[in-house]
């Protein structure tokens, strides 16, 4: 099989379950447990907080253990809201985040917080003018996102950073996509709080973080134990936080090395798919962007039938577009870089990995403009238009 949905999700890597397997089995004790054994579980995770701190320029006590990244997004807006509601209750996002944002700020809307959803441009960039007109008074928190999981588009970061700072606003960046793909300095950038998740850099699932700058206010998310400094209660997930720990080590370990392979293996399939089908359009790519997203809409065919056939092959990918259960609906994402609907009807994401292969891109290219063009004919011999029949994925 050839898998190319990195975005979605990533194989555990091999040296990170060999470093989770003992956890489960023989050092599994209880982290809060006075005993030697239980001792020996906390170190553990106080190492790991130490490797993903250093991998943000950040200090262990500023990162807390999460479920995941829906978790950490969801606790660092509730969060903030719940702890600065005197002060304020207006928060500003980007229309392009992921639903872990977009409905958590949905939630907050029907307690009376007031959400600002700044628009982007066709290649997914806020505009740093947009932000600074919608700071109110009473705005609390600023989040907008890393990178896209969509389109791979980069934020600026550093300037959305500064441009808080000034007007003495926390923010808040899911860096879901981005984590171990683009260099953070959470300080030099001035991020008061970050997201990330271990699934999507071949850590397990289940287990992510939350950066906090030390000096935020935070409200506690879980309830109950003392865990997590009384923040996030519930015994932890000794295996899943030794797995996450192990591979941030290894994806700074690789930074450069991957960084490099995936921006060939990504030069290549633009320049292959763009010249062997010309009137198909990159999204994104004009901006600032992820090494591992490619995200390529077709005029004249329906993406889920691509995505169909290459499954029969085994090659995996993803709908850049898509919809909720079986009503047709068109990405948020796409809609909002004002993409026109038959367009985002076509639309595929490519995400690789590091363990993609050049070979593996030159096979899929090859299938990939066949069947293309295969959807092509029958579409022109049937004259029929596409449709969307595309599952929403939400990753
Ligand atoms: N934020 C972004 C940008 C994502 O891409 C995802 C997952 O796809 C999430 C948040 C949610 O992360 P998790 O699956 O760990 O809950």
């Amino acid at each position: 099989m050839i898998y190319l949905d990195h975005a979605a999700t990533t194989a555990v890597h091999p040296e990170v379950f060999q470093e989770m397997y003992p956890f489960f089995m023989q050092m599994y004790a209880n982290p809060s447990a006075a005993y030697e054994f239980g001792r020996d579980a906390k170190i553990m995770l106080q190492c790991v907080r130490e490797t993903i701190a250093e991998s943000i320029h950040a200090r262990p006590e500023e990162i807390y253990f999460t479920s995941g990244g829906t978790e950490a997004d969801n606790w660092a807006l509730i969060g903030i809201a719940e702890v600065m509601k005197a002060k304020g209750k207006h928060i500003i996002t980007s229309s392009i985040e992921h639903h872990a944002i977009l409905r958590t700020c949905h939630y907050l809307e029907k307690r009376g917080f007031l959400v600002t959803y700044l628009p982007v441009n066709e290649n997914g960039e806020i505009s740093l003018e947009d932000l600074e007109k919608a700071i109110r008074p009473d705005t609390i928190l600023i989040s907008i996102m890393f990178a896209n999981n969509e389109i791979g588009t980069v934020m600026p970061v550093k300037q959305i950073g500064k441009l808080a700072k000034k007007h003495h606003i926390i923010f808040h960046t899911d860096a879901v996509q981005a984590y171990l793909h683009e260099k953070i300095d959470v300080k030099e950038m001035q991020i008061d709080l970050l997201s990330a998740s271990g699934h999507k850099f071949q850590g397990p699932k289940g287990v992510g973080f939350l950066y906090v700058r030390d000096g935020i206010r935070l409200s506690s998310f879980l309830h109950g134990g003392s865990q997590e400094r009384k923040k996030r209660a519930g015994t932890e997930n000794v295996p899943g936080i030794v797995g996450l720990g192990k591979a941030a080590a290894i994806g700074i370990r690789d930074f450069e090395k991957n960084h490099l392979h995936l921006l060939a293996m990504q030069k290549y399939l633009t320049e292959q798919i763009t010249k062997q089908i010309p009137d198909c359009k990159v999204n994104g790519l004009a901006a600032k962007h992820l090494d591992n997203n490619l995200s390529l809409s077709f005029p004249f065919l329906e993406a889920a039938s691509l995505i169909a056939l290459l499954d029969m092959e085994q090659i995996y990918i993803s709908a850049g577009s898509a919809c909720n259960s079986s009503e047709t609906k068109i990405s948020h994402v796409l809609q909002a870089i004002g993409m026109p609907k038959e367009m985002a009807r076509g639309t595929i994401r490519i995400s690789l990995g590091a363990e993609n292969t050049m070979e593996e891109m030159k096979y899929f290219v090859k299938r990939l403009v066949f069947l293309a063009e295969q959807l092509r004919m029958f579409s022109e011999e049937n004259s029929i238009a596409p449709k969307t029949s595309v599952r929403q994925r939400d990753l």
